[in-house]
C-alpha cells in the first residue's frame, strides 16, 4: 500500500488521501497533528498504535496550518507545521487506522 494522493482543501483544512490499494480517506490538520506520532507528541513510549494526545498546551493556530508535506521512502509522509514542528512521520498504516478511527467516531 502506497500512498498516491495528499491534497488539502484549504476551506475545510482537510485532507483528502488516496492509496493504491484503492482506499481513501479524510482526515483533518486537527486530526492529524492532534495524533503527531513523534516521540516528543506521544511520549517516551514507543508503541505501535498508541493515540496518546499531543501536548494541547503547545499547540496554537499555525500547529493546525501545514507548511508542506514530504514523502519518506515509500513508506511515510513528513508533516511540516507552520510553527516549525516537523518530526512527525505518518506511515501508511497510521493514516489509515487514524482514518477509520474518524469513521468509528463519526458512527457512534
Ligand atoms: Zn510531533
Amino acid at each position: 500500500m502506497t500512498l498516491t494522493q495528499f491534497k488539502r482543501n484549504p476551506d475545510t483544512n482537510t485532507f483528502h488521501l488516496e492509496f493504491d490499494n484503492g482506499f481513501k480517506a479524510e482526515l483533518t490538520a486537527e486530526k492529524l497533528r492532534n495524533n503527531c506520532p513523534c516521540a516528543e507528541c506521544s511520549g517516551e513510549e514507543v508503541l505501535l498504535y498508541k493515540y496518546a494526545p499531543a501536548k494541547l498546551k503547545d499547540l496554537i493556530a499555525e500547529s493546525y496550518q501545514l507548511e508542506k508535506a514530504q514523502m519518506v521512502g515509500n513508506y511515510a509522509i513528513q508533516l511540516f507545521w507552520k510553527d516549525g514542528h516537523n518530526t512527525g512521520l505518518y506511515n501508511w498504516d497510521y493514516l489509515k487506522d487514524l482514518a477509520l478511527q474518524n469513521i468509528d467516531t463519526h458512527n457512534s
